[in-house]
């Protein structure tokens, strides 16, 4: 992304605008090895390397990342009364616009993507792409083999008639599920369109992203090149 210097150097959070501006005509901010007095000088943060004070930045402002969500974080980007996602990533994450990819319900654990690549948070979630999404979930009562043909018929839900979606029954009362939209509560729902509340519900893959298992819930870590090479 190319940004002016100031910019640049603010948005990575190492100071404010007027402090970063006084240390760049200070001389104290290099790029590629070279002191830049100009604040306004535009550089590529995803390849120009930035100093300051002589001490090597991770300059990088397109950011993407796995996250393990915990039960109890609402998936927004900011929210004035309750904890989000967002307060579990490094304050320069929100800074640079990351943003979470769809949304998981307050108590639904497991992997969620964020990106501050809007493009692709845009394309990851257009209905003409269909990415798949799988869950695995502990439902209230038994499982039985019919309903593998109801959610392999595309189940009318009232106000939409859910894409006909894998279900695999693990146990009596825990099956996993590959949907590829992403409807408010789709997941319930559909269990329950079957007579199941769902107890528990957990995403264990996004598209070509499975949840990496050294990820404890909470932890999260950037998205490897393959994974976001995979992803888009
Ligand atoms: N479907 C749901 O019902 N909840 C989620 O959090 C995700 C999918």
């Amino acid at each position: 992304m190319k940004m002016r210097l100031d910019r640049w150097l603010a948005t990575l959070s190492v100071g404010s605008r007027s402090e970063v501006k006084q240390w760049i005509r200070g001389g104290q901010a290099a790029v590629n090895g070279r002191v830049i007095r100009d604040p306004a000088l535009s550089f590529e943060t995803e390849q120009d390397s930035l100093t300051l004070n002589g001490k090597a930045l991770d300059g990088r402002v397109v950011r993407h990342v796995m996250l393990h969500k915990p039960a109890g974080l609402l998936t927004a980007a900011r929210d004035a009364k309750q904890p989000t996602v967002m307060d579990l990533l490094p304050p320069v994450y929100r800074s640079i616009g990351c943003m979470p990819v769809g949304r998981l319900d307050k108590d639904t654990t497991g992997l969620l993507v964020l990106t501050c690549d809007g493009e692709l948070n845009h394309r990851l979630l257009s209905p003409g792409r269909h990415v798949d999404k799988r869950y695995r979930a502990l439902v209230e009562g038994e499982l039985e083999e019919k309903d593998i043909e109801t959610f392999a018929s595309g189940m009318d839900l009232g106000d939409f008639t859910a894409q006909p979606a894998k279900l695999t029954i693990l146990r009596p009362s825990v099956a996993e599920v590959i949907i590829s939209e992403g409807k408010f509560h789709q997941v319930k729902r559909m269990f329950s369109a079957v007579g199941h509340e769902v107890l528990e519900l957990h995403r264990c893959a996004f598209g070509p992203l499975e949840l990496d298992p050294e990820l404890a819930e909470g932890q999260w870590r950037e998205l490897t090149e393959e994974e976001l090479k995979a992803l888009r």
